[in-house]
């Protein structure tokens, strides 16, 4: 997990310093380093197989930030009826033929079914919304070293669009249901408020 992380603040820099430039080796080498020491699993025993694995995490993922022409990646807007959904690409970039590619990038491995998750129809959505039929969104993934194109079918596609105005008009109506899991409730940070407040008046106080 601490790998991970090292990663993802090494893209975090990268997205803000350099969105339309590529770091030079130094400038890239003292970043990850710096990542590393306040980030990395450093007092590991096997922290130096974990430091190369994560460098070479971040070399892939500068590798791929060079194909293409880099464009300003900035939020791009899914309206609706229903209200607005923001979407933030990790990248984009106007490929070889002129078309706009939005990137999202993962640090594992593609999974079977990763396309049926909501935020892949979201960003499919807002890119055809805003930059028209002929863009394309693409998924990289640095541990297996691959970028997918995003593929979903038409009725897929129509029925987690749906899915999602539904979910933004109950967010828009105040409708959150609790939905009680074994599982997931113990971990959330809501779990000692979550259900019906008391009766009586609120106090919150600042520790
Ligand atoms: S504790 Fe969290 S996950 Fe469980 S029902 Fe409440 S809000 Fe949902």
């Amino acid at each position: 997990m601490k790998m991970h992380n090292v990663v993802g603040d090494v893209f975090d820099w990268l997205k803000t310093t350099h969105e339309m430039t590529v770091p030079n080796e130094a400038e890239l080498g003292a970043r990850f380093d710096q990542a590393w020491q306040t980030r990395g699993a450093v007092d590991h025993g096997y922290a130096e197989d974990y430091r190369r694995i994560a460098r070479r995490l971040v070399d892939y993922l500068v590798e791929t930030r060079s194909r293409g022409v880099p464009a300003p990646a900035a939020p791009i807007s899914l309206g609706w009826a229903e209200g607005e959904i923001l979407v933030w690409p990790d990248s984009v970039v106007r490929g070889d033929k002129g078309q706009i590619v939005v990137r999202r990038v993962k640090t594992g491995k593609p999974r079977s079914n990763a396309f049926d998750d909501i935020e892949y129809t979201l960003l499919h959505l807002a890119t055809m919304q805003t930059y028209g039929g002929s863009a394309q969104v693409e998924v990289i993934y640095l541990t297996s070293e691959t970028t997918q194109p995003m593929e979903l079918t038409e009725r897929k596609l129509k029925t987690r669009s749906e899915k999602v105005q539904e979910i933004v008009r109950r967010v828009r109506a105040g409708d959150f249901p609790v939905k009680e899991e074994a599982r997931a409730c113990p971990r959330c940070p809501s779990f000692f408020i979550c259900g019906d407040l008391p009766s009586g008046a609120i106090t919150i106080k600042n520790v």
